[in-house]
């Protein structure tokens, strides 16, 4: 499937906030938000911010395109996710947080097996992961309550991996996944909440944006 393979951070900037794609040097003083704000990447980074507030079209689209790039997900991608999630009882803009928060990529992320979505993802892509015991390749796979989701034997002695799980407590996890005890497993206990979710993001916007 293609993805991005630009400078990761130029997304963050762009999107004037961390979205956390770069493992352990999102939370160091390194990460260039911290060391240079929200100035838009670019010569002209500064002007574009010169104009009036965003607003309208220009403010949905940005919230769509922070949130496809927390998830790594592309437009078709996303695009059908949001189809799902207004077929779905309930409020759709949670829907749509809940599903992409189920991905397998995310929930090895979120277990604490990987420091960033991008490098959970690759961890699932070769074959690193288990759910209840089977090896599942596929990031968008979509976990449920009762699921584990575990390291592979062999690669549970993998520096990433291992390194990861051990300053998983660090960065957080959610409520709805959680350590099973003793093993490089994790538990989803319930259906991600929305308050389990980045709270910054503002999904009616991108439900206004796709019901145009
Ligand atoms: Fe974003 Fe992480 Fe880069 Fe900081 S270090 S700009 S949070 S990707």
């Amino acid at each position: 499937m293609a993805r991005y393979r630009g400078a990761v951070c130029r997304l963050c900037r762009r999107e004037g906030a961390k979205l956390f794609l770069k493992g352990d040097r999102c939370y160091k003083p390194s990460c260039p938000i911290e060391k240079r704000g929200t100035q838009p990447p670019g010569q002209h980074g500064n002007s574009m911010r010169r104009g009036k507030a965003l607003q309208g079209y220009g403010l949905q689209l940005r919230e769509k395109q922070k949130v496809k790039r927390i998830y790594f997900v592309l437009e078709g991608q996303f695009r059908n996710y949001f189809e799902r999630a207004a077929r779905m009882k309930g409020i759709t803009g949670e829907n749509l947080l809940s599903l992409l928060e189920r991905r397998l990529d995310n929930a090895v992320y979120r277990a604490g097996f990987s420091t960033s979505r991008r490098q959970a993802r690759q961890l699932v892509n070769h074959g690193h992961v288990e759910v209840n015991g089977r090896k599942v390749d596929i990031p968008s796979f979509q976990v449920k309550p009762g699921d584990t989701v575990g390291v592979k034997e062999s690669s549970r002695k993998n520096a990433h991996i291992e390194g990861a799980w051990q300053t998983a407590g660090g960065r957080g996890r959610p409520a709805w996944i959680a350590p099973a005890d003793g093993e490089m497993s994790a538990r989803v206990v319930t259906t991600p909440a929305r308050g389990d979710i980045d709270r910054s993001i503002n999904e009616q916007l991108i439900v206004e944006l796709y019901s145009k």
